[in-house]
């Protein structure tokens, strides 16, 4: 990986190989952290940053379940990912603000510093190239997420990714582009890293945000222009045969976008491509940054924010 030059670290920009932490801090023990994953995208009007205060308010909201205390205010960290961006002449990127338990204590309920950093890179298509245009084949995992009151999935913490990467990582070794999970339920919960979409008879249908799963910002977004395109949404408990019996389906996320899935456990979904709702999603949602979607909900944050009155 080609590293950028410069990261955000404690409070300000320092050169990249200066932002480390020590092999005892807390995070790196007990998965201590929370982070988000945002892009930014060249529009019309410049390079923008998809949902910017969204995302940083979720890293609040995880951080506050568990009980992390971020020494920055919201507006603090947005500019430190304005700033990341800057500094390294990023326009299309993905951006990773993390806070994490440092060092200073090694009880499990330890008060240590909290430690926040902020890194930028050029990360292409997540899945595989040309995967948005020919979907990838998924299969269902032999991991179940969390079971309610265990590990919140609501959070996006560091530890729930051990669940993530049991679930990716077996999916490769078979030979498939992604894993789905089920729920302690038995019911669909969401992909490794990505919500999931069913598409029966033109309308959207989305397991609920009960189903162990990460409320993700992309998932919101979709369901929003969705719904103002006249499409219906549902959000509803799924079983894991509708994968097989559904006529369209994709996952989504901010490093994933929007990856359509052709075949799950090696039966084919609907046509065997992109169907025509996926397509249009994907049309509405990368629309956003062409400006042929008109951004009605102030998603597009500019890089450079305009100067206040
Ligand atoms: N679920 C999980 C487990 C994820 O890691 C992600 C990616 N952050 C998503 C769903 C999608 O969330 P978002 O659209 O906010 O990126």
């Amino acid at each position: 990986m080609q590293y950028p030059e410069w990261i955000w670290h404690n409070g300000g920009i320092k050169p990249w190989a200066e932002a480390t932490t020590h092999v005892m801090a807390h995070a790196l023990h007990y998965g201590s952290s929370v982070f988000e994953g945002i892009r930014s995208y060249r529009t019309p009007d410049g390079p923008a940053i998809f949902r910017l205060s969204d995302h940083n308010r979720r890293l609040f909201a995880s951080a506050k379940i568990h009980e992390i205390e971020i020494p920055y205010t919201l507006d603090q960290l947005n500019a430190a990912c304005r700033e990341v961006l800057h500094r390294n002449a990023l326009g299309t990127a993905y951006l990773r603000p993390i806070a994490f338990r440092g060092l200073g204590g090694f009880g499990l309920s330890a008060e240590t510093p909290v430690d926040v950093a902020v890194g930028a890179w050029n990360w292409g298509t997540y899945l595989g190239e040309g995967v948005l245009e020919t979907g990838i084949d998924a299969c269902v995992s032999s991991w179940q997420r969390f079971a309610p009151n265990t590990i919140p999935a609501g959070a996006k913490a560091g530890g729930n990714y051990l669940s993530g990467q049991l679930v990716a990582r077996e999916a490769r070794r078979l030979g498939f582009g992604e894993g789905i999970a089920l729920a302690s339920t038995g019911l669909l919960s969401e992909g490794a890293g990505e919500n999931l979409f069913l598409v029966f008879d033109g309308a959207l249908h989305t397991p609920p945000t009960s189903a162990a799963l990460l409320d993700g910002i992309t998932r919101h977004s979709l369901i929003t222009l969705a719904r103002a395109d006249g499409i219906e949404v549902v959000e509803r408990d799924l079983p894991r045969e509708y994968l097989y019996l559904c006529d369209e389906l994709f996952m989504c996320g901010t490093a994933a976008e929007i990856t359509p899935i052709r075949s799950v456990d090696g039966r084919q979904v609907g046509a065997g491509k992109p169907g025509p709702v996926t397509r249009r999603l994907q049309a509405l949602f990368f629309g956003l940054f062409d400006g042929s979607t008109p951004d009605r909900h102030g998603w597009l944050e500019p890089l450079s924010p305009p100067p206040s009155p």
